[in-house]
């Protein structure tokens, strides 16, 4: 059985243009996987059979679907970890 959660890549594809938008804010991978991960945590997840063959025009409409929350999740998730960054150890 082959099942993938789409949200992910949605997220992952909107991150950087939603990451642009915040100049101060880190992009390490370690803030992108937190970013990534509060983001992915607050919004539903979409599973879909990877072996379909018509999946991707559905994935475009499930994007479109999504596409102010999935920015707003981006977005909020951005400013909690702007606030408390868990990169590197700067002492
Ligand atoms: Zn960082």
């Amino acid at each position: 059985m082959e099942l993938k959660n789409y949200m992910e890549n949605f997220v992952l594809q909107k991150m950087d243009s939603v990451l642009k938008l915040y100049p101060g804010c880190c992009d390490c991978p370690q803030c992108r996987q937190d970013i990534a991960i509060l983001a992915l945590n607050h919004l539903p997840p979409k599973y879909v059979s990877t072996d379909k063959g018509s999946i991707y025009a559905r994935l475009e409409q499930m994007s479109l679907n999504y596409d102010v929350e999935i920015l707003e999740e981006i977005a909020r998730a951005i400013e909690v970890v702007s606030e408390h960054p868990r990169h590197g150890n700067q002492s």
